[in-house]
């Protein structure tokens, strides 16, 4: 049996570490052996953050693989020419899709939003949040090949004892002639830096009244040089583009540091926030959930207060 994680883009995303520390833990339970398969890009990075948590084994795919088409395709293509029967992805919004039309691809079933696998019998017992991550659900994966899309939020990363000697091989995947793929009729705006990967995250909810207040949001994140993003409430009030939405169905981040302003800690918009190191939380109602989740709160008008810390954030 192999287990095989895929990465790719232009460098390294976040919960990839806890991903492959996954892997390697399934590998280890089912006698398996753990491959990373990583586009060319990344090949360097690969091998020291391998290194680092024990993979022995990385497969560097050489074919081009840019954009969501051709990522499905030779990905696809990979898994057609090795062996590998766990297929597993680390959830992000485009790892997800990928997920899912690599394993329609494949003629595989594809489970997302995993968050833990055990034994059942001789077959793998998967657990998934559901409903919008109000709930767990329990899977058995009656097939002998399944491809998995796994929240990394609620997993831990562990280095190894001590930095393994990584093989690399090179893998080039015949992905044959074009097929049609998506027409893009609209996109969202891609920041420079992505949120996923940002150290200090502001983010603002329907708690601020109005679009205008959501300036301040802007404001304190510039402040502390971090990024700024928001609750699926206002995307869908058209205050923010939806790629700076956090959660479950945006973008799944682990800041250091996560200043939650009139949100009020529904369990989708923690899904994309709760591995923040330290949450902070201003809200007027003392009952809101996201306290349960915050190292700091404020109860409190965040409209008043946020200005007070711009002043002091700025020193
Ligand atoms: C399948 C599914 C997927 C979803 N995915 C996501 C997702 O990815 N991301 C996401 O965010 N949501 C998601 N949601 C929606 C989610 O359930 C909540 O509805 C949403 O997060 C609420 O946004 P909010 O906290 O900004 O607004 P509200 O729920 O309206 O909360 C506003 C909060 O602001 C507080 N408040 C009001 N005035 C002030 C003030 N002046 N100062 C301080 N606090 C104030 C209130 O006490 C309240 O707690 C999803 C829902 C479903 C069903």
């Amino acid at each position: 049996m192999t287990v095989v994680l895929f990465s790719w883009g232009k460098s390294i995303e976040g919960g990839t570490a806890e991903a492959l520390t996954f892997a390697l833990d399934q590998a280890t339970e089912r006698g398996a052996e753990m491959r990373w398969a990583v586009t060319a890009e990344l090949e360097q990075e690969a091998v020291a953050l391998a290194a680092h948590h024990g993979v022995r084994h990385v497969d560097v795919i050489d074919t081009a693989a840019d954009g969501v088409d051709a990522r499905v395709a030779v990905f696809a293509g990979y898994c057609r020419v090795t062996a590998s029967d766990l297929i597993l992805f680390n959830q992000s919004v485009e790892g997800r899709v990928i997920a899912a039309r690599v394993a329609g691809r494949l003629g595989l079933p594809v489970l997302a939003n995993v968050v833990a696998l055990s034994n059942a019998g001789g077959s793998i017992k998967a657990e998934a949040s559901a409903y919008g991550g109000d709930t767990r659900a329990e899977y058995v994966l009656s097939a002998p090949r399944n491809v998995l899309s796994v929240v990394t939020t609620g997993l831990v990363a562990r280095a190894a004892a001590a930095p393994a000697a990584v093989e690399t091989k090179r893998v080039s995947v015949d992905v044959g002639a074009p097929t049609a793929g998506f027409e893009v009729v609209s996109a969202p705006k891609v920041q420079a830096q992505r949120l996923e990967d940002a150290e200090i995250i502001v983010a603002g909810g329907r708690g601020l009244g109005k679009q205008e207040n959501f300036e301040l949001v802007k404001q304190m994140a510039e402040a502390l040089g971090g990024m700024w993003g928001g609750s699926r409430a206002i995307v869908d009030d058209g205050w923010i583009d939806s790629s700076r939405q956090v959660g479950l169905t945006g973008k799944i981040t682990r800041p250091g540091l996560y200043i939650a302003a009139g949100i009020s800690g529904a369990s989708q918009h923690m899904a994309g926030c709760s591995a923040a190191k330290t949450i902070i939380a201003i809200n007027k109602d003392p009952d809101a959930s996201i306290f349960r989740y915050a190292r700091f709160g404020v109860v409190g008008d965040c409209v008043e207060l946020l200005p007070e810390l711009i002043r002091a954030a700025k020193g």
